[in-house]
């Protein structure tokens, strides 16, 4: 496991998408970027909800009231930004095609990172036009206590092949590395288990934000 080498810091700043279905956003997602923005030289955490996830059942809160939440959530946080930008596209949310349009708006040479949980990665052998995706980006791959499923060889392939030499950090290339980062806090939560806390009428309070939850507990959702 690779841990934040502290030369990162003198280095320019990254720019990071951190997508998810948000549905609801937690304190996993919350606090593993705000702690990116602790230990690595970032600049911007583009936290994206999907519109729909190619990959997974379809979530419960519409697009809009997961962008609420999210915006709930990030509120006063100057380095997190809520992009909606896979929500004003039509179709499922591929996330190459949000990484194209964020190198765009960033230009080649500005070093950009997709971050992902482990579970998130070992099924990136199955994702659209994966082998574009380190061509544009370089990935950030966060360990996720209790989702640490072990990883096909294809997918250690990839990992042996893109990752982080020892001199090299995030901020030296624009893309094209693999950077495996255990951050200091660690929760096991999942949107799931809230959802399933919420529908069996159980408190779901401290896994994510009260400003969430009211929300939540007002739109009737999960219920
Ligand atoms: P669900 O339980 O509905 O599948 P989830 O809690 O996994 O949802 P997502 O919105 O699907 O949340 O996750 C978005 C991204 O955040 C994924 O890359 C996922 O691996 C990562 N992630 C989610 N929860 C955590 C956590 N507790 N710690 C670190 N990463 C997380």
């Amino acid at each position: 496991m690779v841990k934040y080498a502290a030369d990162d810091a003198k280095m320019s700043s990254l720019v990071l998408m951190f997508g998810g279905t948000f549905d609801p956003i937690h304190h996993g997602h919350l606090r593993s970027a705000l702690e990116l923005t602790q230990v690595l030289p970032v600049k911007k955490v583009h936290l994206v909800p999907c519109q729909r996830p190619a990959h997974k059942d379809q979530p419960k809160a519409t697009a809009e009231q997961r962008l609420a939440m999210l915006r709930l959530a990030i509120a006063d946080e100057s380095l997190l930004f809520a992009d909606d930008c896979e929500l004003r596209r039509a179709g499922p949310s591929w996330s190459v095609d949000t990484l194209i349009n964020l190198r765009k708006d960033y230009g080649n040479q500005q070093p950009l990172a997709m971050v992902l949980g482990w579970d998130a990665f070992i099924g990136l052998p199955n994702w659209s036009r994966n082998e574009r995706l380190l061509e544009l980006v370089h990935l950030i791959v966060l360990e996720r206590p209790g989702q640490m499923y072990q990883a096909t060889d294809e997918v250690l392939q990839l990992l042996e092949k893109h990752k982080l030499t020892a001199d090299e950090t995030l901020a030296t290339h624009p893309a094209g590395r693999i950077f495996r980062l255990s951050l200091p806090s660690t929760f096991e939560i999942s949107a799931t288990h809230i959802r399933k806390l919420l529908a069996n009428n159980l408190s779901a309070r401290y896994l994510l934000p009260d400003t969430v939850l009211n929300f939540i507990n007002k739109q009737g959702l999960y219920r």
